[in-house]
């Protein structure tokens, strides 16, 4: 069976009288070690997919397996060691500690955690060998989303989860943290999930969702993942 599974995942936003029906029922599955790429427009909703999918948020109904684990059914207290110890978080905006060095933020993320990588390795694994002792500012956007991509890899999580990692980059940069997440994925057999509005970059995915008003819309395989030009 597959390693990760949504059936019929509703989420309802309550505000007040209005209710806002962010998914409308979702159904996917992902296998181990799969690229996928979540795609459509704004408020389409990816990240609520996304954070269901990492136990940042619940869903209000449906069931979501990860790994043989039905994480719906979690406790909040099973869902905050889930989060720290199975998940890595990729954000738009790097989201790193400014008066931290690179190495210093990897290393605060491992501290939390099970089973962390070796530090240095993991960041030269991203192309930061000679970067470490530098501080998120002496870097360029590209450079510092592989700094967070190290430190969520460091964290050694069962899946990596990437909310518009290339949204604050430049096409070509985008494509290049695109490619890297590919090759982590493919070396390291983790799952890597990628949500986007930029169509473009959905031809990389092994397995590509496309979500619209709370609904999947299609989901596709590419047997041969672009590298895109
Ligand atoms: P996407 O990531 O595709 O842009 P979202 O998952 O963020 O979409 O949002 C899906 C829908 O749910 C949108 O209509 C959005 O306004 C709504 N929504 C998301 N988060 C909240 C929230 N915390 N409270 C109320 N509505 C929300
Ligand atoms: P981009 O090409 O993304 O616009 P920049 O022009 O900001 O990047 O930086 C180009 C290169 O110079 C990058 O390798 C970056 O790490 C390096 N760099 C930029 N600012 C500093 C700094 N203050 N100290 C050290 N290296 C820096």
């Amino acid at each position: 069976s597959a390693y990760i599974e949504f059936q019929d995942v509703k989420k309802v936003y309550q505000m007040g009288e209005v209710s806002i029906e962010a998914l409308a029922g979702v159904d996917f599955a992902i296998d181990k070690g799969e690229f996928v790429v979540i795609a459509g427009a704004s408020g389409a909703g990816k990240s609520t997919i996304l954070n269901i999918l990492g136990g940042m948020d619940s869903a209000t109904s449906g069931t979501i397996i990860v790994d043989g684990n039905r994480v719906s059914d979690y406790t909040p207290k099973q869902l905050t060691t889930y989060r720290r110890y199975d998940i890595g978080f990729v954000f738009q905006f790097y989201n790193l500690v400014q008066n931290l060095t690179v190495k210093e933020n990897v290393e605060l993320a491992t501290q939390i955690c099970k089973h962390p990588l070796d530090i240095d390795e993991t960041i030269a694994a991203v192309g930061l060998a000679d970067r470490s002792r530098n501080f998120p500012a002496q870097l360029s956007g590209g450079e510092q989303q592989r700094v967070a991509i190290a430190r969520a890899l460091a964290k050694n999580p069962k899946l990596l989860l990437c909310d518009e990692p290339t949204g604050a980059l430049d096409y070509q940069t985008g494509k290049q943290i695109l490619k890297l997440l590919q090759d982590t994925c493919r070396e390291r057999g983790v799952c890597v999930i990628v949500i986007t509005h930029n169509l473009a970059l959905t031809a990389m995915g092994d397995k590509v969702i496309k979500v619209r008003n709370g609904r999947i819309e299609s989901i596709e395989r590419n047997e041969h993942p672009l590298p895109v030009e």
